[in-house]
């Protein structure tokens, strides 16, 4: 199968401190990476440079053949879908921001599908009202989610999504992603520092001091 991502020689500098220094990495389509390592050593970098939240400073990405920089961002940020660490909501409410992928695509809202996809994740629908200063750590992580998902992506970058989830929720967010992996082909490359997730990785990379090493389970 192709490589869905190539990078090679990839760096990320800041202030003359190299917080990347020459990573090599592919990964296929449909494959599921497990990237773990110390806090602070790069990883959340690494996810944003491959979502052009970050432009590196040296070395490149391509993406499906092409050049990062050659695609427009706002495509580009369409078929590789970037979670957050720490889950950012905006506006007032959970509709607000379940809203926005349609707004951004120029559809008309489907009330049924955020619905759908409130449950997905073990929310009531009637959450699409909730006012997002009323909802827990764990909710907003989980809103935050789905609103990456409700138009299918080609890659899911996951940054520490599970940090904080209870133990049932945890099992109904893996669930959710396996399922986006084996049923949908989504490629999935997820930072985690969780024990059970890293024993069940696929493929297991670790970061640590701004480089990588392949650890292949
Ligand atoms: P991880 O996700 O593995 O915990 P990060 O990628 O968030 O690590 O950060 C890697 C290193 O880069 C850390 O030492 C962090 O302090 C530093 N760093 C990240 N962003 C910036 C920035 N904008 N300016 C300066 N240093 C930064
Ligand atoms: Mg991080």
């Amino acid at each position: 199968m192709a490589n869905i991502f190539t990078v090679s020689k990839l760096g990320y500098q800041i202030d003359g401190i190299e917080i990347l220094k020459n990573i090599d990495f592919t990964i296929e389509e449909g494959e599921y990476v497990t990237i773990s390592g110390p806090s602070g050593s790069g990883k959340s970098t690494f996810l944003r440079l491959l979502a052009t939240l970050l432009t590196p400073t040296s070395g490149e990405i391509i993406f499906e053949g092409k050049q990062q920089n050659d695609i427009p961002k706002e495509t580009y940020r369409r078929e590789v879908s970037y979670c957050f660490q720490q889950p950012s909501l905006f506006g007032t409410t959970v509709q607000d921001n379940l809203a926005f992928p349609f707004e951004i695509r120029n559809q008309n809202f489907d009330e049924q599908k955020a619905e759908l996809a409130l449950e997905s994740v073990d929310l009531k629908s009637t959450f699409l009202h909730k006012n997002i200063t009323e909802l827990s750590g764990g909710e907003k992580q989980r809103v935050a989610l789905i609103r990456n998902l409700l138009f299918t992506p080609r890659v899911l970058l996951l940054d520490e999504v599970t940090t904080g989830l209870d133990a049932d929720t945890k099992e109904i967010v893996h669930k959710l992603i396996e399922n986006l992996n084996q049923k949908k082909d989504v490629t999935i490359l997820a930072i985690t520092h969780d024990e059970s997730e890293i024993s069940l990785a696929h493929r297991l990379v670790t970061i640590k001091d701004g480089r990588m090493a392949g650890v292949t389970q």
